[in-house]
C-alpha cells in the first residue's frame, strides 16, 4: 500500500504545532521551510496539495514572550488572533520564495455541518488547488475552540481530508509512528478492531504548547479510514518524512481504509430522504452526466422545481421523469430559472456574478439506480 502514494493526486498533510517548533517550544522557520521544500516537491510529481497547519498559538506565544501555554481559553484565542498572521506570513514567504502561492482558511465545525457553508469551503479549496495554490486549513479560533481544546486540528484534518476527496492524509507530529510501551512501532492497522486494541497500549505525550494527544489522533485516523482514506501518522520533525513516503518507504503508522472510499456526504446524499427539488436535464446531458463522467452545465437543464438554495440537495431527473442522480447545487431555484439552459459563458451577463461553472459538480453528485437508489460508482 505504501509504494501506491506517489501515484495518488491529493493529499492533506496536518503538521501539528510540534513540527513547527524548535525543541524548547519556539516557532521555527527552518521547520516550516523544510516542510515547504517538500510540499513543493509533491507539486511538482502533479500531487495536489492541502495543508492543515496548527502554530499559530505557540507563534501568538512567542510574540507576546509567553513561557507557558495559558490556561484560559480567551488568552489561547489572543495568542492565536497574534500568532495566525504570523503563520500566513512564514508560509506565504516560503512558498512564494518557490515561485507559488498559499492562502489561508479559517474554518469551524459549523462548515462542516451546514451544507451552504460545505459547498462553499469546497468550491473555494477546488478553485485554489485549480490555480495551483496551496490552500492552509486552521481552525478559527476566534470562533471556536473545538481543536484549542482537544485536539490541535487533527479531527478538522480528517474532515478536511473528506472534504477534499483526498488520497492519503498525512498527520504530522512529534512521535515517529504509533507506538507501544517498548516503543515498538505498530506499522499497519488494518481494522477499526486494530485500532481500539492499538488505543489501549498506545503511549502517549503532550507537550507544553499544544493540546494534541493520541486520542484525537486515532479519532481522526478513524474518521479516515471509514471515509475510504488511508492515514499515515509520523514525524514531522524528520525533515524528509514526506519525501520518503513519496518514495514508498515505510514511515510511521499505516492506518489502511476500511471502506470503499465514497465519503458520508456521498453515502448521505444517496440516502436522503429529503430532496429540495428537482433539476429535469435534457437527453445530452444526461449522457453527459452518466457516460461522460461530467459535471452538470446550466445547458443541460430545461426545467427545475422545488424551492432549493444554494447547497441544497437535489434530484436529477430526465425528460421521461426518472430520477437518475442527486446532488449538491451550486446555484438557487431563483438563480437556475434565470440560467436553465443557458451557455456556462452566459451566467456572468444573466446573473452578475458567476459562482462557478457547474450547477452541479460531479464530486458532489451520487448516481441512483432508479427504483434501487443504490450508488453506481
Ligand atoms: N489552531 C491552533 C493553532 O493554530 C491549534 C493548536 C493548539 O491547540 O495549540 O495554534
Amino acid at each position: 500500500m505504501q509504494q501506491e502514494f506517489n501515484k495518488s493526486r491529493r493529499w492533506v498533510i496536518k503538521v501539528g504545532t510540534s513540527s513547527l517548533v524548535t525543541a524548547e517550544g519556539h516557532f521555527s522557520t527552518h521547520q516550516l521551510e523544510s516542510l515547504v521544500s517538500q510540499v513543493v516537491a509533491l507539486l511538482h510529481r502533479k500531487i495536489q496539495v492541502v495543508l492543515v497547519s496548527s502554530g499559530a498559538i505557540a507563534l501568538g506565544m512567542d510574540t507576546l514572550k509567553l513561557a507557558k501555554r495559558p490556561h484560559s481559553l480567551p488568552e489561547l484565542q489572543a495568542c492565536a488572533a497574534i500568532g495566525q498572521g504570523k503563520l500566513m506570513r512564514a508560509y506565504e514567504t516560503a512558498f512564494s520564495n518557490r515561485g507559488l502561492h498559499s492562502a489561508q482558511l479559517l474554518l469551524t465545525q459549523d462548515c462542516f455541518q451546514d451544507r451552504k457553508r460545505y459547498v462553499n469551503a469546497k468550491n473555494t479549496v477546488e478553485a485554489l488547488l485549480r490555480m495551483g495554490s496551496v490552500p492552509v486549513v486552521n481552525e478559527n479560533d476566534t470562533v471556536a475552540t473545538e481543536e484549542i481544546k482537544f485536539g490541535d486540528n487533527d479531527v478538522l484534518a480528517a474532515q478536511v481530508a473528506d472534504l477534499v476527496g483526498a488520497d492519503l492524509l498525512i498527520l504530522l507530529s512529534d512521535i515517529d509512528g504509533l507506538y507501544l510501551k517498548d516503543k515498538t512501532i505498530i506499522r499497519h492497522i488494518r481494522s477499526s478492531a486494530e485500532l481500539k486494541e492499538c488505543a489501549e497500549h498506545i503511549h502517549a505525550k503532550r507537550s507544553e504548547k499544544t493540546k494534541g494527544g493520541m486520542e484525537t489522533k486515532l479519532q481522526a485516523a478513524q474518521m479516515a479510514m471509514r471515509s475510504g482514506i488511508p492515514v499515515v501518522l509520523a514525524n514531522g520533525r524528520d525533515e524528509h518524512v514526506i519525501d520518503r513516503a513519496l518514495k514508498g518507504e515505510e514511515v510511521g503508522s499505516l492506518f489502511h481504509p476500511t471502506s470503499e472510499k465514497m465519503n458520508a456526504r456521498k453515502k448521505w446524499l444517496a440516502h436522503a430522504t429529503s430532496t429540495k427539488g428537482r433539476l429535469i436535464v435534457d437527453t445530452g446531458a444526461r449522457q453527459a452526466l452518466v457516460n461522460g463522467k461530467r459535471s452538470l452545465l446550466a445547458s443541460g437543464v430545461v426545467a427545475c422545481s422545488g424551492n432549493f438554495r444554494l447547497g441544497d440537495p437535489v434530484e436529477v431527473v430526465d425528460e421521461s421523469g426518472v430520477v437518475f442522480a442527486r446532488g449538491l447545487v451550486n446555484y438557487s431555484r431563483e438563480e437556475v430559472e434565470k440560467i436553465k439552459g443557458c451557455k456556462t459563458g452566459m451566467i456572468h451577463s444573466i446573473l452578475g456574478y458567476k459562482r462557478c461553472d457547474e450547477l452541479l459538480h460531479r464530486n458532489n453528485m451520487v448516481f441512483l439506480v432508479p427504483h434501487h437508489f443504490k450508488e453506481r460508482f
